[in-house]
């Protein structure tokens, strides 16, 4: 292993600096960095150690609510805000790895985690994420944990947060900065579909930095519900996962946010199953209807065919949830 130069900075603007070296990589939390660097997956010269930077920050914002990139999960999770307002982001987060990394996990670091495909992990095998044109393994492998959305001839690898998914569902903007200016990017159009370009998972320029995430007022009170779905309680992602929200006035619902994980290569927002919704009572039918439309043009392969049934039944559980039916 080459050596690798660690920097501290103090302060932001030193961290975007220190981050526009080739090779460097900002290092939040370490839990998805350290194990692919031990794999030799990724191989920073640099590593731009985000720790001492002001950006922990959990607080209201207007009538939302404001959360620094070095929030830690458990943190997160727990806050007295989010327990109250976001319940679902809380639900979301604590149903990812274990309170151990989650007490380690960064929301930047999280919104950037890497995909857990195997062979991605694995650099003995092919795999055009881990280097661009040299085939993928994994559509002739085993492709129990795959996506069945959003996937292309280069990849099927599946994105693997929790906290993510909520996210989506919640219309979370994602605050960044490097030299030059500083963005907000709606979380729907932060991560990139692989096309012939599994190597980009996100539009983030090199070297640019997440600051924060802000949450718009929440809609959907306690109508809210994170199921996922997953091999055992702890140290698995999900195989399908849905984060929904409802908005139910007079019998009738309003307004619904439906997010899915577990099944796409980005987090991924089933508008159409949100349509399918409006207008209807909050009931299993309804629910049904709007499982079934939104699994647009899933593209399974030998072993991850299940997923489809899935997804649809974890929607229907989680608006079942929401809504107080069942
Ligand atoms: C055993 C295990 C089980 C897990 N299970 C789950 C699970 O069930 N569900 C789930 O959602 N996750 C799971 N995870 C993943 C975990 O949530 C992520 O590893 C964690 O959220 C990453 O956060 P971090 O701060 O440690 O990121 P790091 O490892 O520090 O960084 C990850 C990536 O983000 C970049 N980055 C970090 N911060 C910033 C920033 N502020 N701006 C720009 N780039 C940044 C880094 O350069 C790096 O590329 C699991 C992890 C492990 C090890």
């Amino acid at each position: 292993m080459k050596p690798i130069m660690f920097v501290r900075p103090a302060d932001t603007r030193a961290a975007i600096a220190a981050a526009t070296t080739c090779g460097a990589c900002f290092h939040g939390g370490g839990t998805t960095l350290v194990d692919l660097m031990r794999l030799e997956v990724m191989t920073p010269s640099t590593l731009v150690d985000l720790g001492r930077l002001p950006l922990t920050e959990i607080e209201r914002h207007g009538n939302g609510l404001r959360i620094g990139a070095m929030a830690r999960n458990a943190d997160v999770a727990s806050h007295a805000l989010v327990v109250e307002r976001y319940p679902l982001l809380a639900e979301a987060i604590a149903a990812g790895a274990s309170q151990q990394i989650r007490n380690m996990a960064t929301v930047g670091g999280n919104l950037l985690q890497r995909t857990r495909c195997p062979y991605f992990r694995d650099p003995g095998v092919a795999c055009n994420k881990r280097a661009p044109g040299a085939g993928c393994s994994a559509l002739d492998g085993f492709t129990r944990s795959h996506a069945i959305l959003g996937t292309s001839a280069s990849c099927i690898a599946t994105h693997p947060s929790d906290m993510c998914v909520a996210l989506v569902a919640l219309d979370a903007i994602v605050h960044t900065r490097n030299a030059d200016r500083a963005r907000a990017i709606p979380i729907g159009e932060l991560h990139t579909l692989p096309g012939d370009h599994p190597e980009v998972e996100n539009v983030l320029e090199p070297g640019e930095l997440i600051t924060h995430v802000e949450l718009p007022a929440a809609k959907f009170g306690r109508q809210v519900s994170y199921v996922k779905v997953r091999d055992r309680a702890a140290f698995a992602f999900a195989l399908a996962s849905a984060a929904v929200g409802l908005d139910v006035a007079d019998g009738r619902i309003r307004g619904a946010r439906i997010a899915l994980g577990g099944v796409a290569t980005k987090p991924w927002r089933a508008v159409e199953a949100e349509q399918v919704l409006v207008g209807q009572p909050p009931d299993r039918p309804a629910f049904e209807r709007a499982a079934a439309a939104a699994l647009v043009d899933p593209r399974p392969r030998r072993d991850n065919a299940f997923k489809v049934g899935l997804a649809q039944r974890t929607i229907v559980r989680a608006l079942e949830l929401a809504s107080g039916v069942s």
